[in-house]
């Protein structure tokens, strides 16, 4: 039992009869499918590696286009945004951001000026003016 892969095990359970849909489209997987294992939750964002956390789906059609944005035999990606690469790298920036904040409110604590706010003090007053005539 342990020497077979998980795609072996997958392909003997459907010769014997098994119906498995895939975990993202339903869809019956067959012999002939290349199937993966996935994490529903991104590993990148810290999704659990383990039994918890696994689904078996279509490896091209299913898998790689949430994986990566690529819609399925597209040449390019168009956009990455909510693919799990793109979250990935969305929690990266929020975090980075979040330790830049965190280092500029104990530098206050440490006497630091805060850096000077690129937006100006007093209120635009031009627009009611301008619209005066004056
Ligand atoms: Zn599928």
């Amino acid at each position: 039992m342990s020497s077979l892969s998980q795609g072996a095990l997958i392909r003997v359970l459907i010769r014997q009869g098994a119906t498995i849909p895939c975990g993202r489209c339903r869809k019956p997987l067959t012999v002939d499918d290349a199937v993966e294992r996935e994490h529903p939750i991104p590993k990148g964002i810290g999704g659990a590696d383990d039994e918890s956390n696994a689904i078996i789906s279509h490896k091209h059609q299913c898998h790689r286009p949430h994986t990566t944005g690529r819609k399925f035999g597209a040449e390019k990606t168009v956009t990455t945004a909510n693919s799990d690469i793109g979250k990935i790298a969305k929690v990266r920036r929020l975090t980075k951001a979040q330790e830049e904040s965190r280092r500029r409110m104990l530098a206050r604590d440490q006497g630091e000026e805060r850096p000077r706010s690129k937006w100006p003090k007093q209120k635009m007053r031009w627009r009611n003016s301008f619209a005066r005539g004056k």
